[in-house]
């Protein structure tokens, strides 16, 4: 079979984008699918043709495997990628796909079915020797012999719906008497989110690691062992950084476990990319021992690590191998060099709990980086949004991957740490301060990994704001002094950096921000002549000058480069000591200027301004809509703050406006 011309890219985000960059690169052409929410995303303009596949709830679009097959049909595809998620694993779909006369990008539908459930897997591999965690995994789903199950195996136990994944339906049960009411609550979750409620039951391994290893089989007979991820790093039993090699992991323990995938892929005539995840158990002398866990179907999320330290593109493997070439390369032609880390940025609230998070991404920005592939520099951001997209509630909270490659650990350490200090994201709850902590923390640091980590480290994560109080009120300042100068119009840059007012009075300004759970205000004067600034009843020597990203600050002698977003009435300080968030309160305006910005006179978002209902002169009560904007697909209607009378008006109907400008000025009603 020849190489294909065209494939349908089944899927959406950073794994479809990831795909189609490949298939470009091989001159493959691509047609993305997409469903309402995505009309205008990342990955629809990635592809070369696109069809619309249906409403927003992935039911809707993105598994409906007919439409997906008539698009197929209907462009000419040959081929179907399914990427990670939704029908990856389905075998009735890959079944489908050659029904069509379509390739699926994938094992075949028998070795999916085999794997798919973790109790039939497992004694599959038992059978083919492969070491399994001790349990019972059997047919019996009556709750009493559970619990003799339970007992024999001795607590801590693990209860896992067997059709269980992305770390759902799991009970850890640490004593008998908590088993029953654990099984029934495991049931119920496995039957609403996987409409089948058997379980299994396994030893809770103590202090464990999950270590699973990438394998790739093709049509030929040849399967190989592209080496070990550790993702023992996890929250709720998924995954949040991973990295290859595992920290520790010896020669002969790799050529063990790499052994045994290969083992398990070959026992069920495995074809194409999968991962065998295994959870190791440590010992006080710290031997380590290996039990399968279950097997991935398909490429996983964290393949860019792989591709990292063995410098392949598994996404090409994965064409080749289902346009029926052998594997590009032998095991012993196969080589790990350095070392490589991927954080998973996410839509979500770390502090509470990591609850998903939804809304407009106003400023989205990332460090300098390769995209879909590595290159020299050794930072690649994978990501399918862009500044502007709306974040939805429909799927994955997982924004971008940000994954960094370094000759030993400490260097890719390093660079993942300044990496994500050059994360921007802002509008969206995010999980990037706190991925900084994990990745600073001394667990972290040293190595010394479990899927306790997070747990284990908590007092040292979860910090709010990671920026000093003096740095971050330096770089708000600056940026008003900047955005005042920005004000001035012409292109002030050259001739006035450094800008100063000479002879201009002390200004006071009020700042607030939240350093751990306290919310402090912080009063600033910024006096002029020399330049200094006060910042709660302690002068600092400062100084500032334009940055491309934000601005240069200078206190005290010493410059510090910031980038400062301003959104939303709020100033987000960013920079590679850390992170801070402050609101400006007005004091000398009295509330109403301050209330005016924060309360909408000013524009929430960038956006085009498509109705302004008001005119100079025009008498306007609290709440009364003054103008609306478009932004994102979505119309903002900006309502007044207060009751008022229009003095002055800057835009019009048509004008695009940046954020965080004033639209109008409000004067008290006299
Ligand atoms: P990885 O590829 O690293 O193992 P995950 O385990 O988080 O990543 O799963 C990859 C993707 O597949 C995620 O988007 C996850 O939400 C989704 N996913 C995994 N298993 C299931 C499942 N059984 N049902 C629905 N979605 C799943
Ligand atoms: P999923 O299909 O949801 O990915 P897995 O079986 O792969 O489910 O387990 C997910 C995570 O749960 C593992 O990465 C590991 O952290 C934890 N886990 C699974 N089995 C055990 C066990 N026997 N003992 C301790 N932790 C476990
Ligand atoms: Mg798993």
């Amino acid at each position: 079979m020849a190489m294909f011309t065209k494939i349908l890219i089944a899927n959406r985000g950073e794994i479809a984008c990831r795909v189609a960059a490949t298939a470009k690169r091989l001159g493959i052409q691509t047609v993305a699918v997409y469903a309402d929410a995505d009309a205008d995303a990342m990955h629809v303009k990635a592809c070369d043709e696109a069809v619309h596949i249906g409403g927003s709830a992935p039911a809707q679009s993105y598994l409906q495997w007919q439409r997906i097959l008539d698009a197929a049909r209907a462009t000419g595809a040959q081929a179907v990628h399914p990427g990670y998620g939704f029908l990856s694993e389905n075998d009735a779909f890959a079944t489908a796909c050659a029904e069509a006369g379509l390739v699926f990008i994938g094992p075949k539908p028998a070795s999916i079915r085999a794997m798919g459930l973790k109790a039939e897997s497992k004694r599959l591999m038992a059978n083919a020797g492969v070491p399994l965690v001790p349990g019972y995994h059997g047919e019996n789903q009556d709750s009493a012999f559970l619990q003799e199950q339970a007992d024999v195996i001795g607590y801590p136990v693990l209860i896992k719906a067997s059709a269980g994944g992305g770390g759902k339906g799991m009970r850890v049960v640490s004593q008998a008497g908590d088993f029953a009411a654990a099984l029934s609550s495991c049931q119920r979750e496995a039957i609403n989110s996987f409409a089948n409620d058997a379980v299994l039951i396994e030893k809770y391994v103590q202090r464990p690691r999950h270590i699973e290893i990438q394998i790739f089989g093709d049509n030929h007979g040849n399967c190989v062992s592209l080496f070990e991820r550790d993702c023992s790093v996890q929250r709720r039993h998924q995954k949040v950084l991973e990295e290859a090699p595992a920290p520790g992991m010896t020669a002969a323990m790799r050529l063990a476990m790499g052994e045994a995938a290969v083992a398990a892929a070959k026992a069920v005539q495995y074809v194409g990319a999968g991962t065998v995840e295994f959870i190791v158990e440590q010992a006080d002398d710290g031997a380590m021992s290996f039990y399968f866990m279950e097997m991935n179907t398909r490429l996983q999320v964290e393949h860019p690590v792989t591709e990292a330290v063995t410098g392949l593109d598994l996404v090409a493997w994965q064409l080749r191998v289902a346009a029926g070439e052998p594997l590009p390369k032998s095991q012993d032609q196969l080589q790990l060099n350095g070392h490589a880390i991927e954080a998973r940025i996410c839509a979500e609230n770390p502090n509470q709990d990591f609850l998903p998070a939804t809304g407009p991404l106003w400023h989205f920005s990332g460090p300098e980086a390769s995209h879909f592939c590595f290159t020299a520099g050794g930072v690649r951001l994978d990501t399918g949004v862009t500044q502007g997209d709306v974040v939805s509630p429909f799927y994955d909270s997982m924004l971008a991957k940000l994954i960094v490659w370094g000759a030993d650990r400490d260097e890719a350490l390093a660079k993942l740490d300044k990496a994500l200090s050059e994360m921007q994201v802002v509008g969206v709850a995010n999980n990037v301060a706190f991925l900084r902590d994990v990745v600073q923390s001394a667990s972290f640091s040293q190595g010394d990994l479990d899927t306790d980590l997070i747990a284990r480290e908590r007092d040292n994560l979860f910090k709010t704001q990671t920026l000093s109080e003096d740095l971050a009120v330096a770089g708000v300042m600056g940026m008003v002094l900047r955005q005042e100068v920005d004000a001035m119009g012409s292109n002030p840059w050259q001739a006035v950096d450094g800008w100063q007012v000479v002879g201009a009075p002390p200004r006071p300004f009020q700042l607030q921000g939240a350093w751990g759970d306290e919310v402090r205000a912080l009063d600033v004067v910024l006096y002029s002549a020399p330049q200094r600034l006060r910042i709660a009843d302690t002068d600092h020597a400062f100084e500032w000058r334009a940055h491309p990203r934000g601005v240069s600050v200078c206190l005290n002698g010493v410059w510090t480069d910031l980038s400062v977003v301003a959104s939303a009435g709020q100033y987000h300080v960013f920079s590679r000591a850390g992170h801070a968030v402050l609101q400006r309160v007005d004091p000398l305006a009295g509330s109403a200027q301050a209330a005016d910005a924060l309360g909408g006179l000013n524009t929430p978002m960038p956006g085009k301004l498509i109705r302004m209902d008001v005119a100079v002169g025009d008498t306007v009560a609290k709440g009364q809509v003054l103008a609306v904007m478009e932004a994102m697909k979505m119309e903002h209607s900006i309502a007044s703050p207060r009751d008022g009378v229009v003095s002055e008006v800057f835009y019009a109907v048509g004008d695009q406006v940046a954020e965080g400008q004033a639209l109008l000025t409000l004067q008290d009603v006299t």
